[in-house]
């Protein structure tokens, strides 16, 4: 199963993504992670992309391509890969299009969590207190969005087309959130 979680900034991606890794034991791939981590290490990477990210804007496409391929095999042997926060630009799905297509298979179904803004814009103050994450500013949050919404909301229609897309209400409880999606992939 190839699965794009897909929604805005603070939909609860990274949650859903890390309770299917627990009941399915597939493989969550993170792009913000992978970077965040990538900056905790002091790599070379890590140093070119932390003020990109800490100002909210998105890194090159480049980079996180290259950060999925290297952990396509490791989703693969695992039987499900869970992307999330990737693809987030039109060029990135395509590029992801390619390398499954390489690999035999293709992203099967994406889910995508509709919150509204202002539900958003409360999840990440709350965020902020609880993890201070340096992109969870109100400044930073707000180019997040418009990210958001210039860059990432035309992969609606490209999956749409597609016909991969279910909506699932993300407003609900985490639990409520999680039911429902296990509905749309089984169901
Ligand atoms: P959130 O989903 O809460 O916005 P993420 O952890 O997915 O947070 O992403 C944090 C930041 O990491 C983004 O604002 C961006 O700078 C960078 N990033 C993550 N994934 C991508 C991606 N696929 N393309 C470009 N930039 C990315």
């Amino acid at each position: 199963m190839n699965l794009v979680l897909f929604g805005p900034p603070g939909c609860g991606k990274g949650t859903q993504a890390k309770n299917l890794v627990a009941k399915r034991g597939w493989v969550q791939l993170s792009t913000g992670d992978m970077l965040r981590a990538a900056i905790a290490a002091g790599s070379d990477l890590g140093q070119r992309v932390k003020a990109i990210m800490d100002s909210g804007a998105l890194v090159s496409d480049e980079i996180v391509i290259e950060l999925i391929a290297e952990r396509l095999p490791e989703a693969e042997a695992a039987g499900g890969a869970i992307f999330d926060g990737f693809p987030r630009t039109v060029a990135q799905a395509e590029a992801l299009d390619r390398l499954l297509e390489g690999r035999k298979t293709q992203v099967d179904k994406v889910v995508r969590l509709v919150v509204d803004n202002e539900e958003l814009v409360r999840r990440m103050a709350k965020r902020a207190a609880e993890e201070g994450r340096a992109d969870d500013t109100v400044e930073a949050f707000k180019v997040r969005l418009e990210a958001y919404e210039t860059q990432t909301a035309p992969l609606i229609p490209y999956y749409t087309d597609q016909g991969k897309v279910v909506e699932v209400d993300g407003m609900g409880s985490i639990e409520a959130v999680s039911a429902a999606i296990a509905t749309a992939l089984d169901g």
